[in-house]
């Protein structure tokens, strides 16, 4: 036991100042990692490592947890970090856009999230603040390249899909066919989270158009608190939804 725990420890690569939080890159597939970032309010990201290049899903919070996140990368393969995707346009998914953009990756998003990021970038910095006072005033980076609502990178082995509004209008599930392990960002989650900005007409609609789709889901990986969920994440999350008394 003391063996595989050791070997596990080993596999947490962690690149920490001591008095800062942390953040982890955790082994989910032998090509897919989750980003456990501990700054500000947790939140987890994805790597994933194609055949020729590196997607990050999921920019983290600030420039500094990016360079956190680029550095781990450059441990785990040679590969360059060419793209990373904006899940939605809040700042745990698009606050560390600059660094990404510093080292030539291009950063993905739909229109309906650049917009979004140009018009409450600025302000979601104050609001951020109001739980993290330590949060950065990060540069408001916009994405650069415009995907439709259901687009592929990697060869397709990632699918990116816009449902409909949920946690915020913009917010839009990672589909890995080959894993099958669905990204779900800030719209599943264990629990209800940041309810400011959900659609609560919208959002449960869009979790079931999620299941009409009947992706063969083994996997969903939440975007906040415990990551690692199995597809019955989305019906504990709809009755937390039903649940709720704003
Ligand atoms: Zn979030």
């Amino acid at each position: 036991m003391k063996r595989i725990l050791l070997a596990l420890a080993a596999l947490l690569l962690t690149l920490a100042p001591a008095a800062a939080a942390p953040l982890l890159l955790v082994p989910l597939k032998p090509n897919i990692y989750v980003v456990e970032d501990y700054f500000y309010a947790r939140e987890n990201s994805l790597v994933y490592i194609g055949a020729d290049h590196v997607t990050v899903i999921g920019a983290t919070w600030s420039p500094q947890t990016a360079d956190l996140v680029i550095a781990v990368i450059a441990k785990l393969t040679p590969l360059p970090i060419t793209e990373v995707v904006n899940t939605t346009h809040d700042l745990d998914r698009t606050g560390g856009n600059a660094a990404f953009r510093k080292i030539g990756a291009r950063i993905i998003a739909t229109q309906l999230t650049a917009d979004l990021l140009a018009k409450e970038g600025k302000d979601q910095i104050a609001e951020t603040r109001k739980f993290a006072p330590d949060y950065p005033e990060v540069p408001i980076v916009l994405p650069d390249t415009i995907v439709g609502d259901d687009f592929t990178l990697q060869n397709g082995a990632i699918r990116g899909l816009y449902l409909g509004p949920s946690h915020k209008p913009d917010d839009i599930f990672v589909w890995l066919p080959n894993e099958k392990v669905l990204y779900a960002g800030c719209i599943l989650k264990p629990q209800l989270g940041n309810m400011a900005g959900a659609d609560l007409a919208e959002y449960p609609k869009t979790l079931h158009k999620l299941k009409a789709m009947n992706l063969p889901i083994e996997i969903v990986v939440a975007g906040h608190y415990s990551a690692v969920h199995k597809a019955d994440l989305i019906d504990k999350f709809l009755a937390l939804l039903e649940a709720y008394q704003p």
